[in-house]
């Protein structure tokens, strides 16, 4: 009996919420947990955070260079995002889903909704709420990365972030992290073993049944 669990359809697992509900904290729990699963690096227009890598958590490039991609077509989507662009390359995203393997994208409810327009069955969205919106604001103010005024905007727009809530799949709220980290990873183990991902199944039960017993 061979224990192949291949071919697969690989999920594409899309978080996103309003800047500073915890959906990056989340993601890299999930990263540093789940070997098999890969995180889309997103390509930005914005500066770079004290403490952020370039290349592990975004491809740092200027208006032109970021116009550049979109003139080759090489995002699977991209948005305007508190007044900078962000886009999620499209050439290792075709690569891991045509090896059955999963990524994973922290992005905005813009690029969420134009992946599972481009993907319908692959994607699975899940929007993360914050507990109170002054919970929001002391998250953004303690996490102490951004200006004041960046903060300002970023609270600004959380309501109509927050209005798009009911085109998600899954919608949870971040209070207590262990377990709102719990209910992303079940998520994921639930959607991973979908059976029309495990394409694999047929060959699989073709094994079983030919087995003398
Ligand atoms: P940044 O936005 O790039 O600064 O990173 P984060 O703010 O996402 O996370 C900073 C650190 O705090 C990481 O090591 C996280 O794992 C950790 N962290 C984030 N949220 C929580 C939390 O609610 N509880 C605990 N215990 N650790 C957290
Ligand atoms: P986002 O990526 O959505 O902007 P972050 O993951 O950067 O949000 O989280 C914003 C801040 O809130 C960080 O300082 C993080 O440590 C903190 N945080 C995340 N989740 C929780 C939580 N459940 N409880 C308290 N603080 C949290
Ligand atoms: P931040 O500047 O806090 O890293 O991200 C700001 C917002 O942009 C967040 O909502 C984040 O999820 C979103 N974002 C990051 N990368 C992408 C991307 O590639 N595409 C889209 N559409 N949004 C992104």
């Amino acid at each position: 009996m061979s224990n192949d669990r291949t071919p697969r359809r690989g999920v594409l697992l899309i978080v996103a919420s309003p800047s500073g509900a915890g959906k990056t904290s989340l993601c890299r729990r999930l990263m540093a947990d789940h070997g098999g699963l890969e995180l889309s690096v997103s390509m930005t227009t914005r500066d770079i955070r004290p403490g952020e890598v370039a290349g592990r958590d975004y491809h740092f490039v200027d208006h032109a260079a970021f116009q550049r991609g979109i003139d080759a077509d090489a995002f699977l989507e991209w948005a305007d995002v508190h007044g900078n662009r962000y886009g999620s390359p499209r050439a290792p995203v075709d690569k891991a889903l045509s090896e059955g393997r999963d990524v994973l994208f922290d992005i905005d409810w813009q690029g969420a909704r134009q992946i599972a327009e481009k993907c319908p069955g692959d994607a699975v969205r899940v929007f993360i709420l914050p507990p109170s919106l002054e919970e929001l604001r002391r998250r953004l103010v303690t996490r102490s990365q951004d200006a004041d005024e960046v903060i300002e905007r970023r609270i600004k727009n959380a309501k109509g972030e927050i209005e798009h809530c009911a085109e998600f799949d899954y919608v949870f709220v971040n209070d207590d992290f262990d377990r709102s980290y719990a209910e992303l990873a079940h998520i994921y183990h639930a959607e991973r073993s979908r059976r029309f991902r495990n394409t694999w199944v047929e060959a699989y039960r073709e094994g079983l049944l030919s087995e003398d017993v």
